[in-house]
């Protein structure tokens, strides 16, 4: 191994490069002989949002709980902690040292919000006014609730709220507190784009209007961009050690992680650059129909909703994206298509097989993961099985694992597995970014597009995650609409249409960086941003 895996590596070939620095000096605190060191601190400045950026499991939590005084920093002496005074003359001179000190004397207080927002239901009883309201020492819930379009379920107990409004909730209930330190864990799972982008101002608004510190763990890099003002890279081996550099730019952060080197520490992280394509990708002329979908119609109840699709092809070996926001019929249409629901107008009878994976994994028996998955494909343990799926998936650490025991990131990379483990005609997995840490996201992406090209499989994918659908996706399809009220689904369309239909409704532009090509979210009302809007290229500007 390289010094980053515990265990084969999950990239093609690797060679060791070079031990970090880092890990000469002494860690921030260990656990004990043989346990998990982390090295280094994030830097928390009052008025500016501060990102983490990287892997689940490299000690993102242990940071922020020194930082938060609860856990007191042993400086790799687990025997004999040095104390509080100590940790400070260690930090003396370098940012943290006045943070430190306020720690220190007990001085910090701290709002955070956490990861997994789905287990919010099993410590609070009530409803969203009775949560929101305990929260309310700022005197701006009323503002951000209006903001995230929380007053539809004010009402409503927590336990029957959908993960993207347990998501709101959560932030809303973080923001609204009045302390010097605010956490989130994750902003993203579950929220559609525009809302994202809503999350992701109300934060900078925290910061920059309140002069408050504010640190963000994200893995959805077009939002981590636009939050951020400065970004720690986190690199390490997972329950080994973790390294948390020192502040970058977001912009060269972000470069430096996706170009698998970070510069300053001289450190490689990843043998290959992930790389994004500036232009739209090339039309495909010739390609054989999967299926032809007449014109259908489907509406819930008396006519809440209802869904309008437009008839439309799915095309073989094709990775089909699927956009729009929450609320729009998406889910709806998928299950019209698997036939699990049949339409009011329109002849779904498609007599396609099909491979489904949930926004909600909801996998939870007593059964172990290696039963789970051979029960499904007798592939399960072929070569091809294991480099094609478990490989990038990262399952092979999990396998003698209960499915009842596995945490977020690791149920949905199961519940990938499992779907496209199957045999169908169309493959078609919802969300499954959420609770992917970055660099899972990339091999799922991979993952999934080798599927697709290897299997002659069809696969389609509904996601938020704007990086993720540039890796993934061939061709898109867009929703557009009132969500909770009415949606319009489009036919399928080339990458560069669809963008420009899709960011067109939420009236947001993307440039491109000028070193890597990824995708930035223009400051609304930039030239850029104008020029674009004119131009009508909201996404591969020319
Ligand atoms: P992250 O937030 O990045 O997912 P954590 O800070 O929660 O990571 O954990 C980093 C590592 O430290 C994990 O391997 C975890 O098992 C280990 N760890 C966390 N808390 C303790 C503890 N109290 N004692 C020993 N090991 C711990
Ligand atoms: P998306 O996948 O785009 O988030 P969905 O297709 O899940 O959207 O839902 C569209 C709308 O239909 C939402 O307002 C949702 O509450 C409503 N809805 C979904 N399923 C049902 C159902 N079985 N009965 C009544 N309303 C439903």
């Amino acid at each position: 191994t390289c010094g980053i895996c515990v265990e084969k590596c999950p990239f093609d070939a690797i060679e060791i490069i070079n031990l970090p620095q880092e890990l000469q000096d002494e860690p921030v605190h260990r656990y004990g002989e043989n346990a998990f060191s982390l090295y280094g601190l994030p830097a928390p400045q009052e008025g500016q949002v501060t990102g983490i950026l990287g892997p689940n499991g490299i000690g993102k939590t242990t940071a922020v709980r020194i930082l938060a005084g609860e856990l007191e920093p042993n400086l790799g002496r687990h025997e004999a902690a040095p104390g509080w005074d100590e940790v400070l003359e260690a930090y003396r001179g370098t940012e943290l040292q006045d943070y430190i000190a306020d720690v220190r004397d007990g001085d910090i207080t701290i709002a955070r919000k956490p990861q997994y927002v789905d287990q919010i239901p099993n410590s609070f009883d009530g409803n969203t006014r009775q949560l929101l309201e305990r929260t309310d020492e700022r005197g701006a819930l009323d503002e951000l609730v209006e903001r995230l379009s929380i007053g539809p379920v004010m009402e409503q107990s927590i336990d029957d709220l959908s993960g993207g409004e347990l998501q709101r909730v959560a932030i809303a209930a973080t923001l609204a507190r009045d302390t010097d330190f605010y956490f989130l864990d994750e902003v993203t799972p579950y929220l559609d784009i525009g809302q994202r982008v809503t999350a992701a101002r109300l934060i900078r608004e925290l910061a920059e209007e309140e002069d408050k510190s504010v640190l963000v763990v994200e893995h959805d890099l077009a939002i981590l961009d636009l939050l951020a003002d400065t970004l720690h890279v986190a690199y390490g081996e997972p329950g080994a050690y973790g390294v948390i550099t020192s502040p970058k730019s977001v912009r060269n952060g972000i470069n430096e992680y996706l170009s698998g080197y970070l510069d300053n520490e001289n450190m490689r992280i990843r043998p290959n650059p992930i790389e994004f394509e500036e232009h739209a990708p090339r039309s495909v002329t010739r390609a054989d129909t999967l299926v032809e979908y007449p014109d259908l119609t489907k509406s819930y109840g008396d006519g809440e909703f209802s869904l309008e699709v437009e008839g439309g092809t799915i095309r073989e070996n094709e990775v089909l994206g699927v956009v729009g926001p929450n609320g729009i019929g998406k889910s709806t249409f998928a299950k019209l298509l698997t036939g699990n629901l049949g339409p009011d107008e329109g002849d779904a009878d498609l007599d396609l097989n099909i491979s489904y994976k949930p926004q909600y994994v909801t996998i939870d028996q007593h059964m172990r993961v290696d039963a789970f998955l051979s029960s499904i494909t007798d592939q399960f343990g072929s070569s091809y099985w294991n480099t094609e799926i478990a490989q990038p998936l990262q399952l092979e650490r999990i396998m003698e694992q209960n499915l009842s025991d596995l945490s977020g990131g690791e149920r949905q990379r199961v519940a990938i597995a499992a779907c496209l483990s199957d045999s169908a005609d169309l493959y078609l997995l919802d969300e499954p970014s959420a609770h992917l840490d970055v660099e899972q996201r990339v091999q799922a992406a991979k993952a999934i597009r080798r599927f697709a090209e290897q299997q002659d499989a069809t696969v389609m994918v509904i996601d938020h995650d704007i990086y993720m659908m540039d890796l993934l996706a061939d061709r898109l399809m867009v929703f557009d609409g009132e969500p909770a009220v009415h949606g319009r689904a489009g036919q399928p369309q080339q990458m560069r249409d669809g963008m420009n239909e899709f960011l067109a409704n939420l009236e947001v532009t993307f440039r491109r960086d000028e070193r890597t090509s990824r995708p930035r979210i223009n400051k609304p009302e930039s030239q850029l941003d104008r020029q674009q809007k004119s131009e009508g290229e909201y996404y591969y500007a020319p």
